[in-house]
């Protein structure tokens, strides 16, 4: 039998389920979440790991490499590798691009990417190229890489993390002319399954001037062409 008491993070699922609020592992959902929250949250998480960790019949009493894993294991779903989904979006301070001296060129941000898969919990490991034509507004340049990290701190798929990425840099930038490409090698194709280790996934997103301008999209992947020249992977 389940336990039945009410534990918090039943309590928040039912109120996301008032609120019309998605709530899946790709999803950023912190505008239920406070430190506090997270606290017990992690609690609540702690205890869950150890009935998995029971199931799976290890022992955590005795065997001491496994008696802290559980609250390890929910500290780092929430702290780390799914903390996309718990903390805000990271703030992207905006500077105007002056009309006088205006930035009209292609602006091309290669980014590490730590993600995981929402099938399996397995890492998906690589590298997102975010190329955008500016608007009026400019962000730092670190801000590309913090906004597609917080797009892939969670649970995703390459596909979806591709178009959050685009969706997420036009909404801090203000730009509709943007490009976005990842190639990323997955857990769950090298470790299980096909175990396949040199698989290597692209993904492409182009929005606006990328997709329409035949010299905008040969701009960009020239461009990755010449980071990956740079720093290959
Ligand atoms: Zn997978």
């Amino acid at each position: 039998m389940s336990d039945t008491s009410k534990n918090l993070a039943q309590a928040i699922r039912e109120k996301m389920v008032l609120d019309g609020k998605r709530f899946w592992a790709g999803d950023n959902i912190s505008e239920y979440i406070t430190p506090e929250i997270k606290h017990t949250l992690i609690d609540e998480a702690t205890e869950a790991f150890e009935l998995v960790l029971d199931r799976l019949l290890i022992d955590r009493d005795n065997d001491p490499n496994s008696s802290g894993t559980a609250r390890r294991l929910a500290k780092m779903y929430f702290n780390e590798i799914m903390s996309g989904r718990y903390d805000p979006k990271p703030d992207a301070t905006a500077f105007p691009n002056h009309t006088d001296e205006r930035y009209d060129g292609m602006l091309v941000v290669r980014s590490e990417l730590k993600s995981m898969c929402s099938h399996h919990h397995q890492p998906v490991t690589g590298v997102a190229y975010i190329g955008i034509l500016a608007a009026d507004t400019l962000i730092g340049l670190s801000k590309y890489t913090r906004i597609a990290q917080w797009c892939a701190r969670r649970g995703t798929l390459q596909e979806e993390l591709a178009m959050d990425i685009a969706r997420e840099i036009m909404a801090a930038t203000g730009s509709k002319d943007v490009g976005i490409y990842i190639q990323a090698v997955h857990g769950c194709c090298e470790n299980r399954g096909i175990m396949a280790h040199s698989s290597l996934t692209q993904t492409t997103v182009l929005k606006g001037a990328f997709k329409e301008d035949a010299a905008t999209k040969k701009e960009f992947m020239d461009n990755i062409k010449l980071q990956q020249e740079f720093a290959p992977r």
